[in-house]
Protein backbone atom coordinates (compact mmCIF):
# COMPACT_ATOMS: atom_id res chain seq x y z
CA UNK A 1 0.00 0.00 0.00
CA UNK A 2 1.74 3.32 -1.38
CA UNK A 3 -0.62 6.18 -0.83
CA UNK A 4 -1.13 8.80 2.25
CA UNK A 5 -4.68 7.74 2.78
CA UNK A 6 -4.34 3.97 2.45
CA UNK A 7 -4.05 3.42 6.21
CA UNK A 8 -7.31 5.33 6.58
CA UNK A 9 -8.92 3.09 3.87
CA UNK A 10 -7.55 -0.10 5.33
CA UNK A 11 -8.48 0.77 8.96
CA UNK A 12 -12.02 1.70 7.25
CA UNK A 13 -12.91 -1.37 5.63
CA UNK A 14 -11.65 -3.22 8.40
CA UNK A 15 -13.68 -1.92 10.70
CA UNK A 16 -16.92 -2.91 8.69
CA UNK A 17 -15.79 -5.88 8.09
CA UNK A 18 -15.36 -6.73 11.14
CA UNK A 19 -18.81 -5.34 12.43
CA UNK A 20 -20.31 -8.29 9.90
CA UNK A 21 -18.24 -10.90 11.13
CA UNK A 22 -19.23 -10.33 14.63
CA UNK A 23 -22.98 -10.67 13.76
CA UNK A 24 -21.99 -13.33 11.94
CA UNK A 25 -20.32 -15.13 14.62
CA UNK A 26 -23.25 -16.56 16.53
CA UNK A 27 -24.64 -18.65 13.63
CA UNK A 28 -21.20 -20.06 13.63
CA UNK A 29 -20.03 -20.48 17.45
CA UNK A 30 -21.70 -20.40 20.40
CA UNK A 31 -22.70 -17.56 21.98
CA UNK A 32 -19.65 -17.46 24.28
CA UNK A 33 -17.07 -17.89 22.39
CA UNK A 34 -18.49 -15.49 19.47
CA UNK A 35 -18.25 -13.12 22.70
CA UNK A 36 -14.56 -14.36 23.46
CA UNK A 37 -13.42 -13.47 19.80
CA UNK A 38 -15.15 -10.48 19.83
CA UNK A 39 -13.56 -9.08 22.75
CA UNK A 40 -9.95 -10.20 22.25
CA UNK A 41 -9.82 -10.03 18.20
CA UNK A 42 -6.73 -7.34 18.08
CA UNK A 43 -5.67 -5.53 15.10
CA UNK A 44 -3.38 -2.75 13.58
CA UNK A 45 -4.34 -1.62 10.52
CA UNK A 46 -4.97 -5.37 8.33
CA UNK A 47 -2.55 -7.41 10.74
CA UNK A 48 -5.07 -9.00 13.08
CA UNK A 49 -4.23 -11.27 15.90
CA UNK A 50 -5.92 -13.45 18.52
CA UNK A 51 -5.40 -16.37 21.13
CA UNK A 52 -7.02 -19.29 19.23
CA UNK A 53 -8.23 -21.02 22.63
CA UNK A 54 -10.41 -24.16 20.52
CA UNK A 55 -9.39 -26.63 18.06
CA UNK A 56 -7.44 -26.61 14.30
CA UNK A 57 -10.89 -27.23 12.51
CA UNK A 58 -12.82 -24.99 14.45
CA UNK A 59 -10.01 -21.99 13.46
CA UNK A 60 -10.65 -23.44 9.65
CA UNK A 61 -14.11 -22.35 10.45
CA UNK A 62 -13.79 -19.22 11.55
CA UNK A 63 -11.11 -18.81 8.36
CA UNK A 64 -14.03 -19.56 5.87
CA UNK A 65 -16.44 -17.44 7.86
CA UNK A 66 -14.16 -14.26 7.73
CA UNK A 67 -13.61 -15.20 3.89
CA UNK A 68 -16.79 -15.30 3.01
CA UNK A 69 -17.85 -11.49 4.06
CA UNK A 70 -16.60 -9.79 1.20
CA UNK A 71 -16.23 -11.64 -2.16
CA UNK A 72 -12.70 -9.59 -2.98
CA UNK A 73 -11.51 -9.34 0.46
CA UNK A 74 -9.18 -12.35 1.47
CA UNK A 75 -7.55 -13.25 4.55
CA UNK A 76 -4.61 -15.85 4.90
CA UNK A 77 -4.19 -17.68 8.12
CA UNK A 78 -0.52 -18.15 9.91
CA UNK A 79 -1.25 -20.03 13.23
CA UNK A 80 1.54 -21.44 15.35
CA UNK A 81 1.53 -23.94 19.32
CA UNK A 82 5.11 -22.46 19.51
CA UNK A 83 5.81 -19.07 18.14
CA UNK A 84 3.99 -16.60 16.11
CA UNK A 85 5.15 -12.94 14.81
CA UNK A 86 3.07 -9.72 15.21
CA UNK A 87 4.22 -6.63 13.61
CA UNK A 88 7.63 -6.28 14.96
CA UNK A 89 7.08 -8.48 18.26
CA UNK A 90 7.23 -12.31 18.47
CA UNK A 91 5.13 -14.36 20.31
CA UNK A 92 6.08 -17.36 22.21
CA UNK A 93 3.99 -19.47 23.66
CA UNK A 94 5.62 -21.60 26.66
CA UNK A 95 3.25 -23.91 27.80
CA UNK A 96 0.69 -21.54 29.59
CA UNK A 97 2.65 -18.81 29.94
CA UNK A 98 2.68 -16.08 26.69
CA UNK A 99 6.50 -14.52 26.66
CA UNK A 100 7.53 -11.29 23.87
CA UNK A 101 10.50 -10.88 21.72
CA UNK A 102 11.63 -8.54 19.38
CA UNK A 103 10.74 -9.50 15.83
CA UNK A 104 12.81 -8.30 13.16
CA UNK A 105 11.88 -9.52 9.41
CA UNK A 106 15.08 -11.49 8.16
CA UNK A 107 15.94 -9.43 5.24
CA UNK A 108 16.24 -6.35 8.43
CA UNK A 109 20.23 -4.81 8.06
CA UNK A 110 19.31 -2.64 10.97
CA UNK A 111 20.91 0.40 9.10
CA UNK A 112 20.25 2.84 11.46
CA UNK A 113 20.50 6.78 10.53
CA UNK A 114 24.21 7.17 10.50
CA UNK A 115 25.26 9.68 13.33
CA UNK A 116 27.45 11.17 10.42
CA UNK A 117 24.89 12.17 8.92
CA UNK A 118 23.55 16.01 8.52
CA UNK A 119 20.48 15.87 11.28
CA UNK A 120 19.78 17.77 14.15
CA UNK A 121 21.78 16.41 16.88
CA UNK A 122 18.60 16.10 18.91
CA UNK A 123 17.15 13.61 16.36
CA UNK A 124 20.17 11.37 16.49
CA UNK A 125 20.10 11.56 20.20
CA UNK A 126 16.95 10.44 20.01
CA UNK A 127 17.19 7.33 18.02
CA UNK A 128 19.36 5.04 20.31
CA UNK A 129 17.05 5.85 22.68
CA UNK A 130 13.63 5.13 20.93
CA UNK A 131 15.22 1.89 19.77
CA UNK A 132 15.98 1.09 23.14
CA UNK A 133 12.85 2.20 24.85
CA UNK A 134 11.29 0.02 21.95
CA UNK A 135 12.81 -3.23 23.28
CA UNK A 136 12.17 -2.56 26.46
CA UNK A 137 8.66 -2.29 25.60
CA UNK A 138 9.01 -5.28 23.63
CA UNK A 139 10.88 -8.25 25.41
CA UNK A 140 9.06 -9.44 28.39
CA UNK A 141 12.31 -11.37 29.34
CA UNK A 142 14.88 -9.75 31.43
CA UNK A 143 17.82 -11.67 30.18
CA UNK A 144 16.84 -11.78 26.37
CA UNK A 145 16.17 -7.88 26.88
CA UNK A 146 19.75 -7.20 27.92
CA UNK A 147 20.80 -9.38 24.39
CA UNK A 148 18.80 -7.61 22.47
CA UNK A 149 19.74 -3.97 23.86
CA UNK A 150 23.29 -5.64 23.48
CA UNK A 151 22.96 -6.12 20.35
CA UNK A 152 21.14 -2.82 19.39
CA UNK A 153 24.75 -1.23 21.15
CA UNK A 154 26.31 -3.26 18.23
CA UNK A 155 24.73 -2.13 15.49
CA UNK A 156 24.77 1.90 16.72
CA UNK A 157 28.05 1.49 17.09
CA UNK A 158 28.17 -0.14 13.48
CA UNK A 159 26.98 3.44 12.41
CA UNK A 160 29.52 5.58 14.45
CA UNK A 161 27.20 6.48 17.34
CA UNK A 162 29.77 7.50 20.57
CA UNK A 163 29.85 4.63 22.68
CA UNK A 164 28.56 7.40 25.78
CA UNK A 165 25.24 8.51 24.16
CA UNK A 166 24.34 4.49 23.16
CA UNK A 167 24.75 3.60 26.99
CA UNK A 168 22.66 6.88 28.31
CA UNK A 169 20.04 5.96 25.63
CA UNK A 170 20.16 2.39 26.92
CA UNK A 171 19.98 3.64 30.59
CA UNK A 172 17.33 5.92 30.59
CA UNK A 173 14.92 3.34 28.79
CA UNK A 174 15.92 0.95 30.87
CA UNK A 175 14.98 2.81 33.98
CA UNK A 176 11.39 3.22 32.58
CA UNK A 177 8.63 1.45 34.08
CA UNK A 178 7.09 -1.47 31.35
CA UNK A 179 3.65 -0.32 32.43
CA UNK A 180 4.20 3.31 31.92
CA UNK A 181 6.38 1.84 28.39
CA UNK A 182 3.14 -0.08 27.75
CA UNK A 183 0.35 2.54 28.84
CA UNK A 184 -2.07 3.75 25.60
CA UNK A 185 -0.85 7.19 24.99
CA UNK A 186 -3.71 9.51 23.68
CA UNK A 187 -3.58 10.42 20.55
CA UNK A 188 -2.83 14.20 20.94
CA UNK A 189 -0.40 14.38 23.16
CA UNK A 190 1.04 17.18 20.75
CA UNK A 191 -1.33 20.08 21.97
CA UNK A 192 -3.36 20.83 18.82
CA UNK A 193 -2.70 24.05 18.44
CA UNK A 194 0.94 23.68 17.97
CA UNK A 195 2.13 25.77 14.41
CA UNK A 196 5.26 24.11 12.60
CA UNK A 197 8.01 26.72 12.06
CA UNK A 198 9.52 24.66 9.10
CA UNK A 199 13.31 25.64 7.68
CA UNK A 200 14.89 23.67 5.63
CA UNK A 201 17.72 21.82 8.33
CA UNK A 202 21.36 23.42 7.71
CA UNK A 203 23.92 22.68 10.46
CA UNK A 204 25.39 25.97 9.84
CA UNK A 205 21.91 28.09 10.54
CA UNK A 206 21.43 29.36 14.28
CA UNK A 207 17.60 29.27 15.71
CA UNK A 208 16.20 31.36 13.36
CA UNK A 209 12.78 30.66 15.15
CA UNK A 210 14.22 33.04 18.36
CA UNK A 211 14.97 35.76 16.26
CA UNK A 212 11.65 35.76 14.33
CA UNK A 213 10.19 35.71 17.66
CA UNK A 214 11.09 39.19 18.19
CA UNK A 215 9.13 40.17 15.35
CA UNK A 216 5.78 38.79 16.38
CA UNK A 217 4.51 41.69 17.52
CA UNK A 218 3.93 42.99 14.02
CA UNK A 219 1.85 39.41 12.58
CA UNK A 220 -0.40 40.50 16.27
CA UNK A 221 -0.83 43.93 14.72
CA UNK A 222 -3.96 41.95 12.87
CA UNK A 223 -6.54 40.73 14.94
CA UNK A 224 -6.76 37.54 13.21
CA UNK A 225 -3.33 36.21 13.67
CA UNK A 226 -3.16 37.71 17.47
CA UNK A 227 -5.77 35.06 17.96
CA UNK A 228 -4.51 32.36 16.03
CA UNK A 229 -1.01 32.78 18.40
CA UNK A 230 -2.41 33.63 21.18
CA UNK A 231 -4.03 30.13 21.54
CA UNK A 232 -1.22 28.18 20.18
CA UNK A 233 2.63 27.24 19.98
CA UNK A 234 4.87 27.69 17.30
CA UNK A 235 7.44 25.21 17.39
CA UNK A 236 10.73 24.25 15.51
CA UNK A 237 10.45 22.00 12.77
CA UNK A 238 12.70 20.69 10.02
CA UNK A 239 12.86 19.60 6.97
CA UNK A 240 15.76 17.57 5.64
CA UNK A 241 17.37 19.15 2.87
CA UNK A 242 17.71 17.21 -0.50
CA UNK A 243 20.72 14.51 -0.29
CA UNK A 244 22.30 13.40 -3.00
CA UNK A 245 19.68 10.43 -3.74
CA UNK A 246 16.89 13.33 -3.77
CA UNK A 247 19.26 15.53 -5.75
CA UNK A 248 20.68 12.45 -8.59
CA UNK A 249 17.13 10.64 -8.87
CA UNK A 250 14.09 11.17 -10.23
CA UNK A 251 11.02 9.78 -9.64
CA UNK A 252 9.15 11.06 -12.67
CA UNK A 253 10.27 9.55 -15.86
CA UNK A 254 10.12 12.68 -18.47
CA UNK A 255 9.82 11.60 -21.77
CA UNK A 256 10.68 14.37 -24.85
CA UNK A 257 7.28 14.81 -25.33
CA UNK A 258 6.43 16.08 -22.40
CA UNK A 259 8.68 19.21 -23.08
CA UNK A 260 7.36 20.06 -25.92
CA UNK A 261 5.17 22.67 -27.29
CA UNK A 262 1.64 21.98 -29.10
CA UNK A 263 -1.31 24.02 -30.15
CA UNK A 264 -3.75 24.07 -27.55
CA UNK A 265 -6.82 22.70 -29.90
CA UNK A 266 -9.59 25.42 -28.98
CA UNK A 267 -11.44 26.17 -32.09
CA UNK A 268 -11.40 29.97 -30.99
CA UNK A 269 -7.97 30.20 -30.45
CA UNK A 270 -5.96 32.55 -32.31
CA UNK A 271 -2.62 31.89 -31.43
CA UNK A 272 -3.23 27.88 -32.62
CA UNK A 273 -3.01 29.36 -36.54
CA UNK A 274 0.97 30.76 -35.62
CA UNK A 275 2.31 28.56 -32.29
CA UNK A 276 5.34 26.37 -33.66
CA UNK A 277 5.08 22.68 -32.57
CA UNK A 278 7.67 20.62 -31.77
CA UNK A 279 9.90 19.77 -29.29
CA UNK A 280 12.65 22.27 -30.55
CA UNK A 281 13.54 25.00 -32.66
CA UNK A 282 16.54 26.00 -34.85
CA UNK A 283 17.02 29.73 -35.02
CA UNK A 284 18.74 31.87 -37.40
CA UNK A 285 21.23 32.58 -35.21
CA UNK A 286 21.92 29.05 -34.92
CA UNK A 287 21.24 28.17 -31.93
CA UNK A 288 18.32 25.71 -30.89
CA UNK A 289 15.26 26.31 -28.49
CA UNK A 290 14.65 23.57 -26.45
CA UNK A 291 11.33 23.62 -24.43
CA UNK A 292 12.07 23.12 -20.36
CA UNK A 293 8.20 22.19 -20.20
CA UNK A 294 5.17 21.20 -21.42
CA UNK A 295 3.56 24.26 -23.24
CA UNK A 296 0.91 25.44 -25.64
CA UNK A 297 -1.37 28.18 -26.16
CA UNK A 298 -3.09 28.94 -23.07
CA UNK A 299 0.49 28.57 -21.16
CA UNK A 300 1.41 31.71 -18.86
CA UNK A 301 4.72 33.04 -17.35
CA UNK A 302 7.35 32.42 -20.12
CA UNK A 303 9.65 33.72 -22.16
CA UNK A 304 9.24 33.18 -26.34
CA UNK A 305 10.60 33.56 -29.96
CA UNK A 306 8.42 35.59 -32.60
CA UNK A 307 9.82 34.79 -35.80
CA UNK A 308 9.17 36.63 -39.65
CA UNK A 309 8.25 33.29 -41.51
CA UNK A 310 9.57 34.90 -44.39
CA UNK A 311 13.24 35.39 -43.49
CA UNK A 312 13.40 34.19 -40.06
CA UNK A 313 14.79 36.93 -38.43
CA UNK A 314 13.34 36.35 -34.86
CA UNK A 315 12.12 38.68 -31.48
CA UNK A 316 13.03 37.16 -27.88
CA UNK A 317 9.94 38.29 -25.32
CA UNK A 318 8.03 37.15 -22.16
CA UNK A 319 4.79 37.29 -21.25
CA UNK A 320 2.77 37.01 -18.09
CA UNK A 321 -0.59 35.13 -20.98
CA UNK A 322 0.98 33.68 -24.33
CA UNK A 323 -2.50 34.30 -25.68
CA UNK A 324 -2.43 38.55 -24.51
CA UNK A 325 0.87 39.17 -25.83
CA UNK A 326 0.33 37.62 -29.75
CA UNK A 327 -3.59 39.62 -29.60
CA UNK A 328 -1.05 42.67 -28.73
CA UNK A 329 1.94 41.53 -30.93
CA UNK A 330 -0.86 41.60 -33.93
CA UNK A 331 -2.44 44.71 -33.23
CA UNK A 332 0.79 46.60 -33.20
CA UNK A 333 1.35 44.78 -36.83
CA UNK A 334 -2.09 46.05 -38.17
CA UNK A 335 -1.52 49.69 -36.03
CA UNK A 336 1.56 51.93 -36.55
CA UNK A 337 0.78 54.56 -33.72
CA UNK A 338 0.72 51.71 -31.06
CA UNK A 339 3.73 49.96 -31.93
CA UNK A 340 6.69 49.85 -29.13
CA UNK A 341 8.85 47.61 -30.40
CA UNK A 342 11.02 47.41 -34.34
CA UNK A 343 9.76 43.68 -35.13
CA UNK A 344 5.92 44.86 -35.37
CA UNK A 345 7.30 46.96 -38.11
CA UNK A 346 8.94 43.91 -39.94
CA UNK A 347 5.92 41.29 -39.25
CA UNK A 348 3.88 43.57 -41.23
CA UNK A 349 6.96 44.78 -43.96
CA UNK A 350 8.62 41.41 -44.51
CA UNK A 351 6.17 39.48 -43.09
CA UNK A 352 3.71 40.09 -44.71
CA UNK A 353 1.55 40.97 -41.42
CA UNK A 354 2.39 37.24 -40.21
CA UNK A 355 4.83 35.91 -37.53
CA UNK A 356 5.15 32.48 -35.70
CA UNK A 357 5.23 32.06 -31.92
CA UNK A 358 7.28 29.47 -30.27
CA UNK A 359 7.21 29.47 -26.44
CA UNK A 360 10.41 28.21 -25.10
CA UNK A 361 11.15 28.70 -21.39
CA UNK A 362 8.51 28.40 -18.63
CA UNK A 363 9.22 30.14 -15.32
CA UNK A 364 9.09 28.80 -11.96
CA UNK A 365 7.68 31.46 -10.31
CA UNK A 366 5.25 34.06 -11.00
CA UNK A 367 7.51 36.89 -10.46
CA UNK A 368 8.03 39.48 -13.24
CA UNK A 369 11.16 40.70 -12.49
CA UNK A 370 12.83 36.86 -12.73
CA UNK A 371 11.05 37.02 -16.09
CA UNK A 372 12.30 39.96 -17.31
CA UNK A 373 15.50 39.27 -15.73
CA UNK A 374 15.35 35.80 -17.83
CA UNK A 375 14.27 37.80 -21.29
CA UNK A 376 17.41 40.22 -20.98
CA UNK A 377 19.49 36.90 -20.64
CA UNK A 378 18.26 35.20 -23.96
CA UNK A 379 18.43 38.46 -25.45
CA UNK A 380 22.46 38.53 -24.62
CA UNK A 381 22.72 34.53 -25.71
CA UNK A 382 20.90 34.87 -29.23
CA UNK A 383 21.20 38.17 -29.78
CA UNK A 384 17.96 38.35 -31.87
CA UNK A 385 18.24 40.63 -34.84
CA UNK A 386 14.14 42.06 -34.62
CA UNK A 387 14.74 43.65 -30.58
CA UNK A 388 17.62 45.97 -31.95
CA UNK A 389 16.01 49.42 -31.76
ZN1 LIG B 1 -4.46 27.58 -29.30
ZN1 LIG C 1 11.51 39.00 -42.25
Amino acid sequence: METKVAPIYATLVMGYLEEKLYTELPTVFDINFATYIKENWKRYLDDCFIFWTKSEEELQTFHRTINNIHESIKFTVESSTIELPFLDILIIKEGAKIKTDLYCKPTDTHQYLDVRSCHPSHTKRNIPFNLARRICTIVSESDLKQKRLHELKIFLKRQHYPEGLIDVAIENASQIPINELRRTRDKDENQPGNIPFVITFNPRNHNILSSAKRFFPILEQSQNMKNLIKESEIINSRRQAPNLKRLLTRAKYETSSSTSVQKCGDPRCGTCEIIEEGSSKILKSGHTLRPNDRMNCKSQNLIYCATCPTCNYFYIGQTGRLIDRVRVHKQQIKDPSIRNTPCSKHFDECGTGRFKIFPFYKMKNNDENFRRAKEDYFIELFKPPLNRK
